[in-house]
């Protein structure tokens, strides 16, 4: 009776496990359809009508409905600047959400590395002009200040990244962005990229701006997080930029870095597999 109880035992604690995967199963489809539920809310119900009434807000202000008077121009203005900054959280968010779920598409496509960057640098231009920073390319290849690899090589125009290249142009924008609002009015942000022995390429994004306060720096990549979230800081943004940017270069088998001296500023790096197939 002793191997019988034994073998029900056995039998029993086989049941009780399968039982419990199958409910923790359900439960994570559960919170799977909880967050398509929740990123089709927030796209239908928040960013379409926020979308119209954007629309709206730039006619009234380009004067559709007749000259305004200078008070009413301004307060169009508020409302605009507002929106816009709702419309740029509620698609970081929806960003989140997606790429948390599994449900950011990536259209993979292999391409050269450094056109992706020049075509960024051009793009990103009139940003940085808003913020008075010259934006420029590294003539040759620049090794971030924390690394020390002896195999740095220039980068070639046909060392390939397999990635999605609206991704990838993304993850530029953030980083320069950032390196733009953070530097002082006539600074250069300067864009570097490398070969990293042979396996990696790199982009980098150097400013000389305020740089990260130390006791910030383990924290840079947390959704939110922002070392100055007063609502007195000189420069917008969510906090959620670097924490999309991070899951979108993680998607794309890359890594991604930063070196920061306070005062002095910052360079954040990411470095993608070399695609093999095109070299
Ligand atoms: P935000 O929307 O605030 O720009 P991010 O996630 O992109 O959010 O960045 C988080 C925080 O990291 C910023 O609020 C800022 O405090 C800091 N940070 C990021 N990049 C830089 C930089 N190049 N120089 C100084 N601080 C930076």
């Amino acid at each position: 009776w002793i191997w019988g109880a034994g073998a029900a035992f056995v039998a029993l604690l086989l049941i009780i496990t399968c039982v419990s995967i199958i409910s923790q199963w359900r439960h994570r489809q559960k919170i799977i359809a909880m967050q398509q539920t929740f990123i089709s809310t927030v796209s239908h119900e928040l960013r379409t009508p926020l979308t119209v009434i954007l629309g709206a807000l730039n006619m009234l202000h380009s004067g559709i409905g007749g000259t305004l008077d200078k008070d009413v121009k301004r307060l169009i203005a508020v409302a605009n600047d507002n929106g816009k900054r709702l419309k740029l959280l509620i698609d970081d968010i929806l960003d989140i959400e997606k790429l948390e779920s599994g449900q950011l598409t990536f259209k993979w496509q292999s391409v050269p590395l450094k056109s992706l960057v020049e075509e960024a640098v051009d793009i990103n231009q009139p940003y940085a002009e808003n913020f008075a920073v010259s934006l420029v390319l590294a003539p040759q290849a620049s090794t971030p200040p924390d690394t020390n690899d002896a195999l740095t090589q220039p980068l070639e125009s046909s060392d390939c990244v397999e990635v999605d290249p609206e991704r990838f142009a993304q993850v530029m924008a953030n980083l320069i962005s950032n390196a733009c609002k953070h530097s002082l009015q006539g600074a250069q942000v300067v864009v570097g990229t490398r070969r990293v022995d042979n396996h990696w390429l790199e982009v980098s994004v150097t400013d000389k701006g305020n740089g990260i306060p130390w006791s910030f720096q383990p924290r840079v990549f947390e959704r939110f997080a922002q070392a100055d979230g007063s609502d007195k800081r000189r420069t917008g943004g969510t906090g959620l930029g670097l924490a999309i940017t991070k899951a979108l270069v993680e998607e794309m088998r890359g890594t991604i870095g930063f070196h920061s001296i306070p005062h002095e500023g910052s360079c954040f790096w990411v470095r993608l597999p070399k695609d093999k197939k095109h070299s």
